[in-house]
């Protein structure tokens, strides 16, 4: 398979178990924001591969899109263990040529978008959200993002101060009921994503929804946006 060389360029730490990294890319590097990439790692004579999700936002001209950003949860897969704990700035890594996946935001879907994340599901997520922010200025976007613990909001400072910033962006963030005290005053929701939430924070139904995150979450989310009129082709979510 074809491939584009990156190097690492910064390793930052972001929550307790998710780490976020910057990489340079060679050449003119093609996606949407929602896309994922996969990571080919060599380690000991053989190579491993992670799917992983661009968090960055590309630019209008793909030429300028030279610099990537992951971010990547410790998990049973031995790349994120490498990533978390070896991975150092001036490592080079290869991934594939292009942005990959089928769900992808574009500004053709419309002027209403609600994201709503699951932990590290929020990756894919926060590209959309950054290029709505950044270059998609007649659109509106809606963010409900869900964690175990309050200190698991990967990006939760930019997210709350773009928020801040604009009124075409909102954020509710929502920590597991059982999460330990104490709870920032920023974390509005307590529970998860669940019905009650969708009725109070009066959801559109004529909007476009991308989902990311636990499996059991995209079906009942699935589920409940159906119930709520939500069109089955303006519900977007990949499992892997
Ligand atoms: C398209 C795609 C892209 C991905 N990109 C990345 C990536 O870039 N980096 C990476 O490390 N991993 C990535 N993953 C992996 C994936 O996002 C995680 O494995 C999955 O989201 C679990 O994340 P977590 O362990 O943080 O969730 P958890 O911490 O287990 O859960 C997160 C939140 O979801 C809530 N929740 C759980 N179940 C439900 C439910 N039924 N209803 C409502 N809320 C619920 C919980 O209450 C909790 O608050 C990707 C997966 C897919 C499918």
């Amino acid at each position: 398979m074809q491939t584009v060389s990156v190097t690492l360029i910064e390793k930052q730490i972001e929550t307790p178990t998710v780490c976020r990294l910057s990489l340079a890319v060679e050449a003119p590097f093609t996606y949407y924001p929602g896309q994922w990439i996969d990571l080919f790692v060599r380690r000991e004579q053989h190579q491993e591969v992670l799917g992983v999700s661009l968090t960055s936002a590309p630019a209008a001209d793909p030429g300028q899109n030279t610099r990537l950003e992951i971010a990547v949860k410790r998990s049973a897969h031995p790349v994120t263990g490498y990533l978390h704990d070896q991975a150092q700035p001036g490592d080079r890594f290869e991934i594939s040529p292009q942005g990959m996946g089928r769900v992808y935001f574009e500004p053709r879907l419309g002027d209403e978008v609600v994201l709503m994340a699951g932990g590290i599901g929020v990756t894919p997520l926060l590209s959309m959200f950054r290029a709505i922010r950044d270059r998609f200025t007649d659109t509106r976007v809606t963010l409900l993002y869900s964690a175990s613990t309050a200190d698991e909001f990967a990006f939760g400072r930019e997210l709350r101060e773009s928020a801040a910033a604009d009124a075409r962006l909102q954020v509710h963030f929502f920590v597991r009921a059982d999460a330990a005290e104490p709870i920032p005053d920023w974390v509005q929701q307590r529970g998860r994503i669940d019905a009650a939430a969708l009725e109070r924070l009066d959801l559109p139904v004529l909007a476009h929804y991308f989902l990311c995150g636990p499996q059991q979450m995209l079906t009942d989310l699935h589920a409940l946006l159906r119930q709520r009129g939500v069109l089955r082709e303006c519900i977007h979510y990949e499992s892997w």
